[in-house]
């Protein structure tokens, strides 16, 4: 245990890259500075190392890179001063770019483990989301760093060469760390502070290009941003959540939350607002950039959009499927046996065809279980729906599971006379010695699908009354089959409860 009153780890590193990042600001250039510097860049290092051998993550190796990566930054840094203060030369460009540029695959590459790890490999939303990403970002690189960092005739080759990979190995860090934030895994402490540190990263970096292309001087306050960079990197592997990083959460079904459609409209608008700034600035006009750059932005935001639209499809036909089915049974559910009651019904009144239906009721199903208990009682109302359904097989029947225990078959083209056969069949298949009562009642041509359920129900509550176990006939309405169907006289039925 750690003493109270004493900082986490984590913590103190933050407290102390935070006032070390100010001292760099605030601090003349010299040997201090240089040393505040060193010592904070290379403390990040450590603090990866430490965190790593200290909480033993499932995929240490995405932290390894990672730990490459920042040393192999701290290592440029330190190339950079020896150049520029011992050896009194030109550091750029020189083998502390070496160093740097290394950085810029490890890292990627520590980022890609890091999304694999979060079940991110291959998730093609995440993928496209990251193109449109890298491409509006990638035109900003190309337009305001890379071109001029090649156009630039007072640099050496070498020097052009050098100057334009930097950019290009931002937008892989970009490519990659939006790759990671839309990844699904947790969102705790640790992925905060790393994407701060791959984020700062990134802003230090375009910035000190800008700068340095433009002749400006704002490396002091760069050199704060670097090392909170730093700082981040190393508090991110200390920190204890840094193990579950990699847990991977349940998918939430929105594939796009708010702020990332914000985010993706404002990198899909980067191509145009390129071109009007440099029509507003009167700065050069790239227009094969901007209209290829418009162009891939177009087709990766429609592809993603497709995505979208066949996500919503296919949730709609799952939604519908289960606002159809029963959960227990797998059956119709009520609202579709309506349903496919009124189609039945309209395809006997063209066709002229008999329709019947049977209302069938467990009997004495609460004694069963009372008995055996109600998962037993669940299990026998699967077993019957799946036995019934197998002897009504090739009939043209259809079995609708009503509610509780009670269930109707549907049967269009049948007269009282076939349909009752049919019900009766039903009683061997029924599991368990369990017996039924049924209600059989043949359509009159015009009353509802409620009315001619009703009728049914009203033979079968006859059927129980008689003694459970069989299967009875309503009278049929004295009507002719086609009747005028604007006399609708209402049928003989049970008291109605609530009436
Ligand atoms: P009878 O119909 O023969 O008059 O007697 P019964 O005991 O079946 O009477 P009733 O229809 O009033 O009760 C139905 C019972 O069915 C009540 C409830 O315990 C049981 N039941 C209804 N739905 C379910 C279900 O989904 N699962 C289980 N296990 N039991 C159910
Ligand atoms: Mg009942
Ligand atoms: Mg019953």
């Amino acid at each position: 245990m750690r003493p109270a009153g004493l900082r986490p780890p984590w913590r103190a590193l933050l407290a102390a890259g935070a006032v070390a990042a100010l001292g760099c600001v605030l601090l003349p250039a010299g040997a201090v500075r240089d040393g505040v510097y060193a010592l904070v860049s290379w403390g990040g290092v450590a603090a990866v190392v430490v965190g790593v051998r200290r909480h033993r993550p499932r995929h240490a190796g995405a932290w390894w890179c990672l730990a490459a990566g920042v040393a192999s930054w701290a290592a440029g840094d330190l190339a950079w001063v020896v150049v520029a203060e011992v050896l009194h030369r030109n550091p750029f460009p020189s083998v502390a770019d070496v160093f740097y540029l290394i950085t810029y695959p490890l890292l990627a590459w520590g980022a890609w483990r890091f999304v694999r790890a979060r079940g991110g490999g291959r998730d093609r939303d995440g993928l496209i989301d990251s193109a449109i990403f890298t491409v509006g970002f990638g035109l900003l690189m190309w337009v305001f760093l890379v071109q001029p960092a090649l156009g630039d005739v007072q640099a050496t080759p070498t020097a052009r060469v050098v100057a334009a990979a930097y950019p290009v190995g931002d937008v892989l860090l970009l490519a990659l760390l939006v790759r990671l934030l839309t990844t699904r895994g947790a969102r705790n402490a640790s992925f905060a502070l790393l994407a701060a540190a791959a984020g700062l990263t990134l802003l230090a970096d375009c910035a000190f290009q800008l700068l340095s292309l433009n002749g400006g001087d704002g490396e002091r306050v760069l050199d704060g941003v670097w090392l909170a960079a730093y700082t981040c990197y190393g508090a991110a592997a200390l920190h204890p959540s840094m193990r579950r990083m990699t847990d991977r959460q349940p998918p939430t079904g929105v594939t796009v939350g708010r702020g990332r459609l914000v985010a993706l409209t404002a990198a899909s608008l980067l191509s145009p607002v390129t071109l009007m700034l440099q029509l507003a600035l009167g700065l050069r006009l790239t227009g094969w950039a901007v209209a290829c750059s418009s162009v891939a932005l177009f087709l990766l935001v429609v592809w993603r959009m497709s995505g979208l639209v066949a996500h919503l499809q296919s949730q709609a036909v799952q939604l519908t499927a289960l606002a159809r089915t029963d959960a227990l049974t797998g059956l119709a559910n009520r609202r579709s046996g309506d349903a496919e009651l009124a189609r039945m019904q309209e395809r006997a009144r063209e066709d002229g065809t008999p329709l019947c239906l049977a209302v069938l009721d467990l009997d004495r199903f609460k004694s069963f279980n009372d008995t055996f208990g109600h998962q037993a009682g669940d299990r026998l109302l699967l077993q019957a729906s799946a036995a019934w359904g197998r002897e009504l097989d090739g009939s043209g029947a259809v079995l609708v599971r009503w509610g509780g225990e009670e269930f109707t078959v549907l049967l269009p083209g049948y007269d009282l006379d076939r349909a009752r056969p049919l019900v009766e069949r039903l009683g061997p298949a029924t599991p368990a010695g369990q017996t039924f009562s049924a209600g059989v009642a043949r359509w009159d041509g015009a009353e509802s699908g409620a009315e001619l359920t009703a009728r049914a129900d009203e033979a079968l509550y006859r059927a129980k009354a008689a003694g459970r176990a069989r299967v009875l006939l309503a009278a049929e309405t004295a009507r002719p089959l086609l009747p005028d169907p604007l006399a609708r006289p209402r049928p003989a039925r049970r008291r109605d409860p609530f009436g």
